[in-house]
């Protein structure tokens, strides 16, 4: 469903990532997981096509990121870590703005945004202001603005980020349930959370991928990466 074919980008001289490949399967889960400044967000930003790479390709359900970047963003949801949410908007003026941004209309755009206030649970902050919300509930509304065009690819940056202790538990349990229907990466430098959301964990460190496998099978790929270990 996701496929990078070596890429790497570049910030004038400073190389963000290098030549990374990565793929995941139609309803896999994939952690990708790695300290500060890995490159995780570069590498999510396109995946998610708003970062043109220096060079390599990428592909989402089949459809080339870089060369038909509007039908491939019709299947990719994006949670950016720190989504663009305009604090004097309700819930629910937001959320149609984002369906509209995505070229629902009508009954169509009604039926979806309904659909998503329900599948993240906020029917009962609807009307209100985002800016009076609490973070968890605000990251609840960052995720519904990715699915509220049911898109078969959830591209989650940090989303835990931030987040007071009762607040992770409820999204990483939101993240679990939304998961089980879609093809999901998601970012974080914390291992724990990343082993317990997903199938497979990718480690990046300054730019390049050094470990993948299983989270059950994790610490023997890392044996030997003593500076990573200490850092997640
Ligand atoms: P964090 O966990 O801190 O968000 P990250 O793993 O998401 O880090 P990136 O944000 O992808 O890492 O950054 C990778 C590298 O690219 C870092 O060294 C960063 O300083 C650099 N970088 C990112 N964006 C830019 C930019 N717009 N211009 C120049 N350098 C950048």
């Amino acid at each position: 469903m996701i496929e990078l074919f070596n890429i790497t980008k570049k910030y004038g001289n400073k190389t963000a990532i290098n030549n990374i490949s990565l793929f995941v399967r139609s309803g896999e889960v994939l952690g990708l997981l790695g300290p500060n400044g890995a490159g995780k967000s570069t590498t999510m930003r396109i995946i998610a096509g708003y970062l043109l790479p220096t060079s390599g390709s990428v592909k989402v359900a089949g459809f080339d990121v870089v060369k038909e970047p509007v039908t491939a963003k019709r299947h990719i949801g994006y949670l950016p870590e720190n989504p663009p949410l305009y604090k004097d908007m309700t819930v629910c003026d937001y959320i149609n703005f984002a369906a509209e941004l995505r070229g629902l209309k009508g009954k169509d755009k009604a039926h979806h945004v309904n659909r998503v206030i329900e599948e993240v649970g906020i029917p009962d902050v609807k009307k209100r202001l985002i800016g009076h919300l609490s973070r968890g509930y605000r990251q609840r509304v960052g995720l519904a603005q990715a699915l509220v065009a049911n898109p078969q690819v959830l591209i989650l940056d940090e989303p835990t980020v931030g987040l007071d202790p009762q607040q992770i538990t409820e999204i990483r349990q939101l993240i679990k349930e939304l998961s089980g229907k879609r093809t999901v990466i998601l970012s974080s430098h914390i291992l724990p959370e990343v082993s317990s959301l997903c199938h497979r964990v990718a480690i990046i460190n300054k730019g390049n991928l050094i470990v993948e496998n299983t989270p059950q099978n994790l610490g023997k790929s890392l044996m030997g990466h003593r500076e990573i270990i200490v850092q997640i």
